[in-house]
């Protein structure tokens, strides 16, 4: 079973994205184990101080060294497996992806820091982080969503969680976006759901689907396309287009 710590401050913040839906499930089921670490109790003062000023002056508060080496040497210590990989969840990360998520997916154990204020002390990040992961280019207050979005993408892609059908299309497992979906009704506010959809053809359905896979991804993020691999009629049909 995977197991992965999250250090925050507010671990409140965590609470109800692994509580719902599919990451409860994989909890409740024993495919993953995921802890919330509060950082202030590593601390041994009275005020339980997890952060203070930066040297050189300036706005914003920092997160301090002896709380977090504490907290990361005591979880490598009682981890069952030989190596724990720890993520700094950071802005100038490198930016987060599907195959980062595949890639986390097959760890034993991921230990990740969620910064705040003006993020955590250097010697945290030197000493300590083996990967520096950021979800987007923007700036978060806190690490904490961060870290949700990562667990959320790692987990579903655990071996045997999901059944294979269900990522094998999905957007950019094959550098392809996704096809439309469709449900009931099959009419609604005369808006018609493709004929193909509702022929029982199962051919004709995944040639409608590569088609209009290959279509989004021109329109959408062509850059995905220079990376895929594409079949002759792939190539033909974007030609057409
Ligand atoms: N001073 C930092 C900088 O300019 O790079 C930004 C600190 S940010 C206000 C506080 C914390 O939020 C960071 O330490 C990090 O943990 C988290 N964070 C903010 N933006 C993020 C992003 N795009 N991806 C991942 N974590 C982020």
């Amino acid at each position: 079973m995977m197991k992965i710590d999250v250090v925050t401050i507010f671990p409140g913040i965590l609470e109800g994205p692994f509580k719902e839906s599919m990451i409860k499930r994989a909890i409740d089921k024993g495919f993953v184990e995921i802890n919330l670490v509060d950082l202030r109790d590593y601390t041994h003062d009275q005020h339980r101080q997890v952060d203070d000023y930066p040297y050189g002056g300036g706005y914003g508060m920092v997160l301090k060294p002896e709380p977090l080496f504490e907290a990361i040497e005591d979880l490598k210590n009682h981890s069952d497996s030989h190596h724990s990989r720890v993520i700094l969840l950071t802005p100038q990360g490198k930016r987060f992806d599907q195959q980062d998520a595949r890639r986390l997916s097959t760890d034993a154990h991921l230990i990740m820091i969620c910064g705040r204020y003006e993020g955590v002390d250097e010697r945290v990040r030197i000493e300590l982080v083996d990967e520096e992961v950021s979800i987007g280019d923007f700036v978060l207050t806190g690490g904490e969503l961060g870290a949700a979005v990562v667990v959320d993408a790692i987990v579903r892609l655990l071996p045997g969680f999901l059944a294979e059908e269900a990522s094998a299309d999905e957007s950019f497992t094959g550098s392809l976006l996704e096809y439309p979906h469709y449900t009931r009704p099959a009419i609604y506010r005369g808006m018609a759901v493709p004929p193909v959809l509702l022929s029982g053809n199962h051919g004709e359905i995944s040639r409608w689907r590569r088609k209009q896979s290959l279509k989004r991804t021109q329109e959408r993020r062509p850059d995905l396309l220079k990376k895929a691999n594409l079949s002759k009629m792939d190539q033909d049909y974007l030609e057409e287009l």
